[in-house]
């Protein structure tokens, strides 16, 4: 079969796999195919198992604080109305979405198409779910909120008692589900139980979904995937000016974002506002260094790798060179994968406000800087993924 790899657009043959094996790119390593796997039957179980650990971790306790007799319980639900109450209602929608819309739509569409393929019922549109699931993986972030509550769990231990939840459990446990699924099959070979692979056109150019990686004549360019129904595209379209655009917004926002406070304590003794640099502090300070590590790479070094990474990328169109195309293209891929986990610190204030809420002894509010922080990871994570990194090795290959 020959396909174009869908990050550096490189055209390659791949032969009929044998069990256990994938085809990669040659030049960037992208997984292009997998072997058909009989791990079908697993992902499904785990995906079930997903949907039902997901219903008890939206709905019970997933933390418990207490000082003294006061006791206070943490939801998801009471961040998101704790947000909203505190008058950030763009934080409120964006943490409802990440943590409890998103999660349980893609595991609801993941659970749906598996059953179907499982069963071999191929409805019309199970292509179409498959690829909004896709789409939702890396905006769908349970696992993001997991780390959040370890540092609330850290935090909150050094002045009061805190216990893990019902909730919580079932949280750690549906992340943890929700990362090993995808391992467990191939998405290959649920595209091709979906709709099987054509024969490429012999007598004319081909294109490649980008999503599904069906191969079709260039002449279908503009038109819909037969099999996933994303518009075909040799390029994404208007990726440069949309990834500039999104990444200049976010340097914008980048300057609040560590100079205001993430989250303000009020206690007895005083006010004390939070950047993300004085939570980490406070986490090193207590004894707790790989979690302050945890949380540097995720809240410091991500969004700074991020932004002059995808700089570069973009000033790497605009001035062509072949030196680390490999690399850079790479670097695109990590960029758009890793970038989630640095909502971990809007997460940790979310939970917070509503927990320590112990009027007279302790009270966390939210600070000017959640907002634009969360905005600079979800624009970033945008812009990443509206840069089409075969631009570079267009341009490379134009320049010589
Ligand atoms: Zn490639
Ligand atoms: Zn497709």
């Amino acid at each position: 079969m020959a396909i174009a790899c869908p990050d550096c657009g490189a055209e390659q043959l791949i032969p009929d796999l044998r069990p256990n094996t994938v085809a990669e790119c040659c030049r960037c390593g992208h997984l292009l195919d997998q072997a058909d796997s009989a791990g079908l039957t697993i992902a499904l179980a785990w995906s079930w198992a997903t949907l039902m650990l997901l219903l008890p971790a939206n709905l019970l306790p997933l933390m418990r604080v207490s000082i003294g007799r006061n006791v206070r319980h943490g939801y998801i639900a009471s961040g998101v109305h704790a947000l909203f109450a505190e008058h950030w209602p763009l934080l409120s929608a964006l943490f409802a979405a990440f943590t409890l819309v998103f999660p349980m739509v893609y595991v609801g569409l993941m659970t749906i198409v598996l059953t179907a393929v499982r069963m071999r019922h191929h409805p019309r549109g199970l292509g179409r779910l498959f690829r909004y699931a896709h789409g939702l993986r890396l905006w769908a972030m349970p696992d993001v909120l997991v780390l959040a509550g370890m540092v609330v769990y850290m935090r909150t231990q050094v002045q009061m008692q805190s216990q893990v939840q019902w909730g919580g459990w079932c949280l750690i446990a549906a992340s943890f589900l929700l990362i090993l699924t995808p391992y467990a099959f191939s998405k290959h070979h649920v595209w091709r139980l979906i709709m099987p692979d054509w024969p490429a056109p012999s007598d004319e150019p081909a294109i490649s979904c980008d999503v599904c990686n069906l191969v079709l004549p260039l002449s279908r360019e503009g038109s819909r995937c037969p099999r996933c129904r994303h518009r075909l595209h040799l390029r994404k379209p208007n990726s440069l000016n949309r990834t500039a655009a999104l990444v200049v917004a976010s340097y914008v926002l980048y300057f609040p974002a560590y100079y205001y406070p993430m989250s303000i304590t009020v206690q007895p003794d005083g006010v004390q506002p939070y950047t993300i640099m004085q939570g980490v502090r406070e986490l090193v300070q207590a004894g707790y260094w790989s979690l302050a590590a945890i949380i540097f790479t995720a809240s410091i070094v991500i969004p700074m790798l991020k932004l002059i990474g995808l700089s570069w990328l973009l000033m790497s169109v605009r001035r062509p060179s072949r030196r680390l195309l490999g690399f850079r293209t790479r670097l695109a891929r990590i960029i758009h994968r890793i970038g989630r986990w640095s909502n971990t610190d809007p997460f940790i204030a979310a939970l917070m406000v509503p927990m320590i809420s112990f009027s007279g002894l302790a009270n966390v509010h939210i600070g000017k800087a959640a907002l634009p922080f969360a905005l600079v990871v979800s624009l970033t994570m945008l812009a990443s993924r509206s840069f089409d990194a075969r631009l570079m090795w267009d341009a490379a290959e134009h320049h010589l």
